[in-house]
């Protein structure tokens, strides 16, 4: 995969976890450690599927920028690795310049 498409893919991941940033923050409102629906931050676009995480779960993976919870094996080997691998999730880690666009497009670090 050359880099242009790998900034590219890190793009669509990226939205998806904004989306999933609202998602959790509603969550948090009426709070509860039972799992959520979150939308699947994995690289095929249109990918609609939902994981399940308790926001601790996801508070975990979100602390670090590079990191995305996907469904089991929705992986693409080429910009990310599987770091974690849970039952109802993966969590895959970004590597080379995929992880450097998920880095600067943290809505976390933004603000
Ligand atoms: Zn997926």
């Amino acid at each position: 995969m050359d880099e242009e498409k790998q900034a590219r893919v890190a793009e669509s991941e990226s939205m998806f976890r904004d989306v999933n940033e609202r998602i959790q923050m509603s969550h948090e409102q009426w709070g509860g450690a039972e799992p959520q629906e979150f939308l699947c931050e994995c690289e095929e676009l249109g990918c609609a599927e939902h994981t399940e995480l308790t926001l601790e779960e996801y508070e975990a993976i979100r602390a670090d920028p590079t990191k995305f919870a996907i469904l089991p094996g929705h992986q693409i080997s080429s910009v990310e690795r599987v770091v974690e691998e849970h039952d109802r999730f993966w969590v895959v880690e970004k590597i080379g310049s995929a992880g450097e666009v998920a880095e600067a497009r943290d809505p976390r670090t933004l603000e």
